[in-house]
């Protein structure tokens, strides 16, 4: 073996030593480092932006670190060679003097750090380009043979910083606002990377400011219904993957690529539909045919567009609000009260400028302020927080300070000071609250935290003030509270346990269980679903201890896939034993999708077990799907094809509807017992779940019920038809012998469902459910989207019922009676004959409906472009009924 293997080997197994991908990288550039005689290695990662950073680095001792200098480099500073390692040239340069004159910039950075030789190469995986990296003065052999070296190392590298880039993504994998369930700041910058920046691009910034006043009476509503509403009617409009709630209260809308006249009609539409809701809202839109900066720059121009308009807004209401004093406080020469987005701007600068003293941060909140502005009126709340504002103006003007407001009632407050413990600040804030006027009952509570890091940064800083404040929020008694180390025992316990179900999943501590699955009716086994564990020290830990942690660490893919083999080869075994094998089925994670290509994967797993497909069922939550709608379903499909049975479990948990079931190809519908009644009286919830077993059967899916307990339970659900459970009641998860056990009595066996067992019953299930009552709602909105009855009866169509969502769409209300009836004429004049033909090709298409694209009249003139789906629900001589939901 050469001697550059040699040292390439040494070098890989006292990197691999250890496991953990961010440690390993450090190490394995340390070991290269060492072997390979070089001086320094960089690697330099292209940021989406085209600037490149440079994010690891090793340096030989005594050679200086640069990487802190080497950020955001515009690419142009590679000259020449950025084409050459497009081109995946390798480029080595035993002598840097050669290219002087070619590569004069290049030359010169090299030359100033006193390095004569190089060799550049290259980052990229699954063809992806990442970056590149260099070794500095390596040793004369490696020049030499670097042609032969550089291929295999380059891979591990890349692999390794890409796998890097990856975890740090699933760090962040906190992907949806919690209140409105749209994209966050989080998937805004995952949108913006799949973005073609060549396409045309449209945004809207929309600040929910407030409520509309009518007669000099505010109509108050809570804040976070008005944020609510202010996603559904965003969602509605434009796709929910375009939607992001970017702070408290604001939203930010990206479309691309986008006509400019269909862009300008929904920003138009949505202005409407604010109207509408009587939500006061300043918009600002931005359309470019190209994206001719970079998509910050362009959302702070829309965001800018949007600001004059609510300054504008703000005037005509003649509403003084602390903000807008906060922006022209600014232009004062003394020490201003800065809007959020400006305060950590200046947090950042003016940090910077304190040496040898600890930041105190503080931020104050007021309890129960809602209620205040309820009680008091929002003037007199408006008063009450411009006082809190003047207080701490004050407070950073004496100390030398900082402060800010943050929107709604929050506030900081940054100041220098000597003590170096946390106890000695107690003085300080207590005065501080006595300064801070307030009105009895309505107190301003602060979260506090002490730094002695001046390498801390703002937000840093923030966060744990903030976690300070969480632990007092709502408290009448206590008015304060530090930061203490204990409030982050939390986090810290979360670590140890992800530390150790890593060790766990490499000692095989996980197994798992199967809980039977079982007809309804008969009680007989028809299946199962194995359910992972953890044997851990003598406890048998259930997914809720670990399965959320692994998720937002990325370790669950490991742990799935060991959880996969064992199912496999589980299965393999019990027909090698000659015992019946029923399918099995499994938990895809969402966050497996980001690491695998799964439909490729569970082909290859089955045949690696030489295992019938139709064995091993998938279940997949219905969150995932709204997450990676993409490629979920392109998983999807390649496994329909491949013969797996698809679940779709804890169907009603989510915001999913029956149509997109129905394009994704899904054969079974898992759903919980627990999700009908959470979320509806009791008395409803046996009706809804009919009406979801019904319409799931409709589109040619079986549907397993899941959390059954009781007899009643039962008894209940085997009056809606041929269906599956799982629960307590029949079968609680068991270890596999268990298992075993029972598939050896025949008597207990069922017949596994087949596919298409359960249309049969559903025509006359659906007609049932356009009874009064039986189709709340709730249900239509919640479940199948926009939809609407229709009734063509001699030729004539009319809508006989309506939901919440089909209104929003379309401007028909329930009560309308004159735009139900004459609803075909509200069809532009060429859609109205295709919204004729999608009608009666319902009926040659009972299961999966008819589907067709037609532009809709509102009410208002403008016009929708919709994608409808029509089921014929019954027919009889003289009139039909269908079902029409909307895209
Ligand atoms: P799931 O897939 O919806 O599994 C059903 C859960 O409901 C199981 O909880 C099961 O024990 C429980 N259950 C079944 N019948 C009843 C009942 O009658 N009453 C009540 N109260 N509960 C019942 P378990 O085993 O704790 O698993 C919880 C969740 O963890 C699973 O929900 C699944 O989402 C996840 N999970 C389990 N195993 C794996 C795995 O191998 N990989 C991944 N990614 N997730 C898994
Ligand atoms: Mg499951
Ligand atoms: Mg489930």
């Amino acid at each position: 073996m050469s001697r550059h293997l040699n040292a390439l080997n040494r070098a890989f197994e006292k990197a691999f030593a250890h496991t953990a991908s961010r440690e390993t990288l450090s190490d394995l550039l340390s070991c290269l480092g060492e072997e390979l005689l070089c001086d320094r290695i960089s690697i330099f990662e292209i940021n989406a932006d085209g600037t490149c950073d440079n994010t690891y680095e090793w340096c030989h001792q005594g050679t200086i670190s640069e990487k802190d200098l080497l950020q955001n480099l515009p690419v142009t500073w590679l000259g020449h060679w950025k084409e050459k390692l497009a081109n995946d040239e390798i480029i080595v340069h035993a002598d840097l003097d050669e290219i002087r004159e070619e590569e004069p910039e290049i030359w010169k950075v090299f030359h100033d750090q006193q390095v004569h030789a190089v060799i550049v190469s290259k980052l990229a995986f699954h063809g992806q380009s990442r970056g590149f990296f260099v070794l500095e003065n390596p040793g004369k052999v490696i020049l030499d043979e670097a042609d032969e070296m550089l291929p295999g190392m380059r891979y591990i590298l890349s692999s390794l910083v890409y796998s890097d880039y990856l975890i740090h993504k699933l760090e962040k994998i906190g992907y949806s606002d919690n209140l409105t369930g749209t994209g966050n700041r989080l998937s805004l910058h995952e949108h913006l990377e799949t973005l073609d920046r060549t396409g045309s691009i449209g945004m809207i910034y929309c600040d929910v400011f407030g409520w509309n006043v009518e007669d000099g009476r505010p109509e108050h509503m809570e804040q976070e219904q008005m944020l609510i509403h202010a996603s559904e009617i965003l969602e509605n409009v434009f796709d929910e993957s375009e939607v992001f709630r970017v702070s408290q209260d604001e939203f930010l809308v990206v479309v691309s690529p986008v006509e400019e006249a269909l862009f300008l009609e929904s920003e138009d539409i949505i202005r409407r539909l604010f109207l509408e809701k009587d939500l006061l809202v300043a918009i600002g839109a931005v359309w470019d045919p190209v994206c001719k900066d970079s998509f910050d720059a362009m959302i702070r121009r829309t965001h800018l567009v949007m600001y004059d308009e609510k300054r504008a807004l703000l005037e005509e209401h003649k509403e003084r609000t602390i903000r807008s004093e906060a922006w022209d406080e600014e232009n004062k020469a003394n020490v201003a009260l800065y809007h959020a987005e400006q305060f950590f701007q200046k947090a950042e600068a003016w940090s910077s400028q304190i040496f040898d003293e600890n930041i105190m941060t503080v931020v104050i909140d007021v309890n129960y302020f809602k209620l205040f502005n309820d009680i008091f009126g929002r003037k007199a709340g408006n008063v009450f927080l411009e006082s809190i504002g003047e207080a701490l103006r004050a407070k950073a003007h004496d100390y030398h300070g900082i402060a800010g407001y943050l929107g709604g009632d929050n506030f900081i407050l940054m100041l220098p000071v000597r003590e170096r413990e946390t106890e000695e600040l107690r003085p300080y804030v207590e005065q501080m609250i006595t300064d801070l006027k307030y009105t009895d009952g309505f107190t301003p509570v602060l979260g506090v935290y002490l730094s002695d890091d001046r390498e801390e940064n703002v937000s840093v800083q923030y966060d744990r003030a903030l976690t300070a404040l969480s632990e007092i929020k709502g408290s009448y008694t206590e008015h304060y509270h530090f930061y203490s180390e204990e409030n982050y025992r939390n986090v810290r316990e979360n670590k140890l346990l992800l530390l150790n179900a890593r060790k766990g999943i490499r000692n095989g501590e996980f197994i798992f269980y199967v809980q039977p699955q079982v007809h309804e009716r008969t009680g007989r086994i028809v299946g199962s679903e194995a359910l992972v564990r953890w044997n851990l020290r003598e406890q048998v830990l259930t997914p809720d201890r670990f399965i959320e942690i692994l998720e937002k660490s990325g370790h669950i893919f490991a742990l799935d896939c060991c959880v996969w083999e064992q199912v496999c080869a589980w299965q393999k075994s019990l027909e090698k034993r000659g015992l019946p094998v029923l399918p099995c089925s499994v938990n895809v994670s969402r966050v497996d999708f980001y690491f695998t290509d799964v439909g490729d994967y569970f082909i290859n797993l089955v045949k690696k077990y030489d295992l019938n497909p139709a064995l091993l069922g998938i279940e997949i939550t219905e969150s995932a799907f709204t997450d990676n709608t993409e490629s979920i379903g392109r998983a999807v499909k390649k496994l329909h094809e491949a013969g797996f049975r698809i679940s779709m479990d804890d169907f009603g948990s989510g915001s999913s509807s029956l149509s997109m079931l129905h394009t994704m190809n899904l054969d079974v519908l898992k759903t919980d017992v627990k999700f009908m009644s959470q979320k509806n009286s009791d008395s409803k919830a046996i009706s809804i779940v009919e009406s979801v077993i019904s319409m799931a059967h409709m589109i040619g899916m079986l549907v397993v019920t899941e959390g059954v307990e009781t007899q009643q339970q039962r008894d209940e659900l085997i009056a809606l038809g041929d269906n599956y459970a799982q629960g307590f009641f029949f079968y609680k998860p068991m270890p596999v012998e268990e298992y075993e056990a029972l598939l050896q009595d025949k008597d207990k066996l069922g017949e596994p469902p087949k596919k298409g067992d359960s249309v049969m019953t559903s025509h006359i299930r659906f007609r049932d459910m356009i009874h009064e009552g039986m189709l709340s709602e709730t249900l239509l909105d919640n479940i199948i989207g926009p939809a609407a009855i229709y009734k063509e009866c001699g030729g004539e169509f009319s809508i006989v019922q309506v939901n919440t969502l089909y209104t929003r769409l379309t401007g028909i209300t329930q009560d309308d009676t004159e735009a139900m009836k004459n609803f075909v004429h509200r069809f532009h004049s060429h859609s109205e004959e295709r919204v004729t033909e999608i009608f009666h090709g319902a009926e040659s298409h009972p299961l999966e409906g008819s589907a067709g694209e037609v532009d809709f009249e509102k009410p208002d003139g403008t016009t929708v472009h919709m994608k409808a789906r029509v089921f014929l629900l019954y027919s009889c001589d003289d009139h039909s009924i269908y079902m029409t939901t909307f895209q």
